[in-house]
């Protein structure tokens, strides 16, 4: 799924503006008179060291620069102002859509995201994608379902069947079977993701009155004997024991499935469709049929995931969760009103029938692990084939709010761009078919949501939207990567698939739309750090559930790039791909496949970084100066201290800055919490910058990255302009 930008930025531009208002009052506003020292004790100034005031004139006026107050040697508040990269001659784009000046060049809140020519997309290959099964399976094919269903469009529900065969996978029989009945989230506020989730998902809210559910009224045994198991369906929340909780229900069999057997189940079943949230649901005459049927959860055989047991892997729906399931093959049959058009997983067997009051569709998908429809009387459709020397063919094709048909091109465009990269990158795409469904404004709930070999992109709302456009198919595509075939545990391991379609949708982004990411300002925004395997329940809500398994797990793979070199990064992450598609991978999985590439330990980084929440924190904790003579000369003896007070990075960069102009630059190991630096010089030092370039991307506490040697109070003035600029431009963000 994707988190909107707005979204982010409204949530994060709150806690923005509280954190540095709070840090305008304790560090600008008391400014009446002396403060006492902050550093250490002995490393201040002393009276003779005859300082001026040095910061550049050419220093660029940007207003991340103004967020970098320091207390100075005499506990003053100054502006950081380490140099700023000069304007490169293209405006930085930014992944939270926020944007700096480099330069001064435009308008602090200035919008960049608007698409300005791109390249095309790589050209196609002579393509005939053909749309047939594939001719040898590519992953386990544990589940079989044929599905059968049928759409009240005025009653707004779903009625259907599923003839459905699973295989064991493991070693030991088994007695019972496990449904997902994921529509029931919605059925009462009671349920466990109404309640973790207040009714909201992203900038979505549930309607008030407005309900869906799942009822199972039949399910039997199809093997010899039909034996009706209805009445002994126990619905199970093994997670928390809320007993309003229905979306996951325990099937006792009359006997058990042994190792490698099979057992087929006819299930009758019904939902009842909510107003559009949460990713499903009807809007208008609009419906996302995601979640639809029942769904077997995943039996993991041992060694799976680290498994030490083999047995069924159990969660709840939950406010935060996404979802986890096995492979197998789909075969769908659809009736719908005449009026409408189906967008669904897979590709369609046989021509549409249609006898003047309902359509038939039927729909095929084989080495997936879900199926996902969209139906809609407006769909206006147009499909393209598309090969690369990486891409063996495919059919993309586009189901348009008809307000954007006029912008088909960008999605096609978008579509293939990812196509082709992620395939070139990481490895082929190997389905005939991607579908792109762009819901209607009121059902943008549904929007920004992946399935396999289906997307959703946001509601048609704009009429000339930003690159958000590209970003959420370029994003969802990449699902199809790391969610579609890698398959990693949602429940469990969130990060392992949005994390990585993060990064890879900023390398997208910036690759093909020339936007780059603003890594300096989304670790500025990591304030509450979490591990990265957790628990999607276990993080605290939903906007720190988003900081750490999008943004900071995105980080800490940028970082992970940054250390090994983007050529090394880019063969894990397809040495990863290869590996384990279709597998359903954990971390330690991850972390072996980075170990092997590499050939290196990657412990430490793991353990600060994924297993536990740390981020990185080195800070200038004091500066000493002292006049002494060298060889006859007069010399400066310049001390600065320097503290390491989160995570280990390895290669500080440092740049001292003295009072002649001169620069020196030098590299610290980051390993000892404190070390003190001596340089003597013809002059004192100015100020010490740590990691001026930010090649650090899991710093996020710039703030005490920069000490300078005095303050100087025309530059506090400047500060305070600085924070009034910000929260302008903050608030331009809110109500964007
Ligand atoms: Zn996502």
């Amino acid at each position: 799924m994707k988190i909107r930008l707005g979204y982010r930025i409204a949530t994060w531009g709150s806690i923005f503006a509280l954190t540095f208002t709070a840090t305008l009052l304790t560090n600008v506003l008391p400014e009446s008179g002396p403060q006492p020292v902050k550093p250490a004790a002995g490393w201040v100034l002393p009276a003779d060291a005859a300082i001026p005031a040095v910061l550049p004139a050419d220093e660029p006026a940007n207003p991340l620069t103004m967020l970098k107050p320091v207390l100075s040697t005499t506990g003053r508040a100054v502006v950081a102002a380490p140099r700023w990269p000069s304007a490169r001659g293209q405006a930085d784009g930014s992944s939270t859509g926020l944007f700096l000046p480099s330069g001064g060049a435009l308008p602090v809140n200035a919008r960049l995201n608007e698409p300005v020519a791109p390249p095309p997309a790589p050209p196609s290959l002579p393509a005939r994608p053909a749309e047939k099964p594939a001719p040898k399976p590519l992953s386990e094919r544990i589940v079989e379902y044929h599905l059968s269903a049928e759409l009240d469009a005025q009653g707004k529900s779903i009625r259907g069947t599923s003839a459905f065969t699973w295989k064991n996978p493991g070693s030991v029989p088994v007695q019972e079977l496990y449904f997902h009945l994921y529509p029931n989230a919605f059925e009462s506020k009671k349920s466990t993701f109404m309640k973790e989730s207040g009714g909201k998902l992203r900038q979505d809210a549930s309607k008030e009155g407005s309900f869906g559910s799942m009822i199972v009224s039949s399910i039997k045994t199809l093997d010899g004997n039909e034996i009706e198991l209805s009445d002994r369906i126990e619905y199970v929340q093994p997670d928390d024991g809320n007993k309003d909780d229905r979306t996951l229900i325990k099937v006792p069999l009359p006997k058990a499935v042994g190792p490698g057997e099979r057992v087929t189940l006819r299930t009758d079943f019904s939902v009842k469709l909510p107003q559009v949230f949460a990713r499903m649901g009807y809007a208008g005459d609009f419906v996302m049929a995601g979640q639809w049927f029942p769904k077997v959860a995943v039996y993991e055989p041992k060694g799976v995931r680290g498994r030490a047991d083999e047995g069924w892997n159990l969660h709840q729906y939950h406010g935060n969760s996404e979802f986890y399931s096995d492979f197998g093959i789909f075969d769908v049959r659809l009736k719908v009103p005449s009026a409408y058009t189906v967008a669904a997983t897979g590709f369609p067997t046989k021509p549409v029938a249609d006898d003047g009051k309902t359509r038939t569709y039927t729909f095929y998908a084989d080495d997936v692990h879900d199926f996902a429809w969209s139906a809609s009387p407006h769909f206006v459709y147009f499909e393209e084939p598309y090969a690369t020397p990486h891409l063996p063919g495919v059919r993309i094709k586009l189901y348009l709010d008809p307000k954007h048909e006029r912008l088909k091109a960008r999605y096609m465009t978008a579509a293939k761009k990812a196509l082709a990269r992620y395939s070139q990158w990481y490895g082929s795409y190997p389905y005939s078919t991607l579908s792109i469904v762009v819901p209607p404004a009121d059902g943008n709930g549904a929007g920004g949501m992946e399935y396999p070999t289906l997307v959703t992109a946001w509601g048609a709302a704009e009429e000339n939207p930003s690159l958000e456009l590209e970003r959420v198919v370029v994003h969802e595509i990449g699902h199809q990567f790391w969610y579609g075939m890698v398959a990693s545990n949602e429940f469990e391991e969130a990060w392992l698939d949005e994390g990585f379609t993060s990064y890879a949708e900023d390398r997208i982004m910036e690759a093909e739309y020339g936007v780059r990411p603003n890594l300096l300002i989304e670790s500025s925004y990591i304030t509450n750090p979490a591990a990265l395997k957790l628990h999607s329940w276990g993080y605290s809500g939903h906007n720190q559930y988003a900081e750490n398994v999008y943004t900071r797990a995105k980080l800490v793979l940028k970082a992970m790039e940054r250390q090994a070199g983007l050529e090394t990064m880019d063969k894990i992450l397809r040495t990863y791909f290869q590996r384990w598609k279709f597998k359903h991978p954990g971390t330690a999985d991850f972390q072996r496949t980075v170990e092997d590439v590499t050939k290196t330990s990657w412990q430490d980084f793991f353990h600060q970084f994924i297993y536990n929440g740390m981020m990185v924190d080195y800070a200038v904790t004091g500066i000493k100066v002292r006049k002494a003579t060298e060889n006859g000369q007069p010399v400066y003896e310049n001390s600065v201290q320097l503290r390491k007070l989160d995570g280990t990075y390895h290669n500080v960069p440092i740049r001292f800055r003295f009072a002649d102009g001169s620069e020196l630059d030098k590299t610290w190991d980051g390993v000892d919490s404190e070390v003190i630096m001596k340089l003597n010089h013809a002059s004192p030092l100015a100020w010490v910058a740590l990691d001026p370039q930010h090649s650090i991307v899991l710093e996020n506490k710039r703030i005490n990255s920069f000490m300078k040697t005095e303050v100087d109070t025309k530059l506090s003035v400047r500060w305070n302009m600085g924070i009034v600029k910000f929260l302008e431009t903050l608030f331009g963000w809110v109500v964007w």
